[in-house]
């Protein structure tokens, strides 16, 4: 840890932090001084993350829980809040999409995609909640999309989870702020993941959305780091409701 702590005596909780952008964030706060929580549907997939942590001197709490389940998010919650001793920052990043055609999109997608992205968010964020009102308050990140503010080919299901997600993030800012809870998002645009693997391999697509972000390159995971951990620490103590792009230029420029 840098002796640059801004979340110094903070109690985290990240969903879906066995790779990709979750991976990273668990390991931007725990290197800004926050004792973190991760979390995934297994507890075995979150030993990379854990031998990251290791490598920077760094440790984490794994904890299994799946956003789907409302039970599961539950005891979870209570896990992770009686590790940490309490809860002060949540990270709601678990996320899937299946990009397809909205012609072609079966029911069983719809649900997995809102189940996980929307409703899984606000149980996640509820169970957070109800531990942060008891206390001082906190502070909620949700990871939110490109797709919360323009509308995607192929992401319907996605889009729609993402843009409900946006409202979301401003009702509880609205709702919460009273107990103390800040309630932001953070808009990535394309970033490089298991998610979006598939788009990568594909060189047309490659070119034609470089031509289309102003900082002329994807985002690395690591670009993500710095503003999260800005709106989840007290630098941002009047900020809340807002939601905040990384994505290079492309939502000014499209
Ligand atoms: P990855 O597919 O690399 O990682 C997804 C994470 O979500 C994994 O840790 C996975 O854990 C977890 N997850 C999936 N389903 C569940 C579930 N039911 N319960 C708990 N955890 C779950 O995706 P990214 O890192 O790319 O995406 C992370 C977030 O960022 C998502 O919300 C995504 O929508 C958003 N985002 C990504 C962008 C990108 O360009 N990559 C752009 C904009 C937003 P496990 O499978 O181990 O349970």
């Amino acid at each position: 840890m840098s002796d640059y702590a801004p979340l110094a005596g903070k109690r985290a909780l990240v969903t879906g932090a066995s790779r990709g952008i979750g991976h990273t964030l668990a390991l931007s706060m725990a290197g800004s001084g926050a004792r973190v929580a991760i979390t995934a549907r297994k507890v075995e997939s979150l030993d990379q993350t854990l031998r990251a942590m290791r490598v920077f001197g760094l440790d984490a709490v794994p904890v299994a829980m799946d956003v789907t389940s409302v039970a599961s998010i539950r005891d979870g919650m209570a896990a992770a809040a009686e590790a940490l001793g309490g809860l002060d920052l949540l990270v709601n990043n678990a996320g899937v999409e299946r990009s397809q055609p909205a012609l072609e999109v079966e029911e069983e997608t719809w649900d997995l995609i809102l189940d996980t992205n929307l409703k899984g968010a606000f149980f996640v964020a509820q169970a957070a909640g109800r531990i942060m009102s008891e206390g001082p308050g906190g502070a909620i990140l949700n990871i939110c999309s490109l797709t919360s503010e323009r509308g995607i080919p192929t992401a319907v299901p996605y889009g729609s989870s993402k843009s409900g997600l946006l409202g979301m993030t401003r009702a509880l800012a609205a709702e919460w702020g009273r107990h103390f809870i800040r309630v932001n998002a953070l808009a990535p645009g394309y970033f490089h993941t298991d998610m979006t693997e598939h788009f990568y391999l594909d060189r047309a697509w490659r070119e034609e959305m470089l031509g289309k972000i102003p900082i002329a390159r994807f985002g690395h995971t690591t670009d993500l780091g710095g503003a999260a951990v800005f709106l989840l620490s007290d630098a941002a103590r009047y900020i809340t409701g807002t939601c905040l792009p990384v994505d290079g230029g492309i939502l000014a420029s499209i």
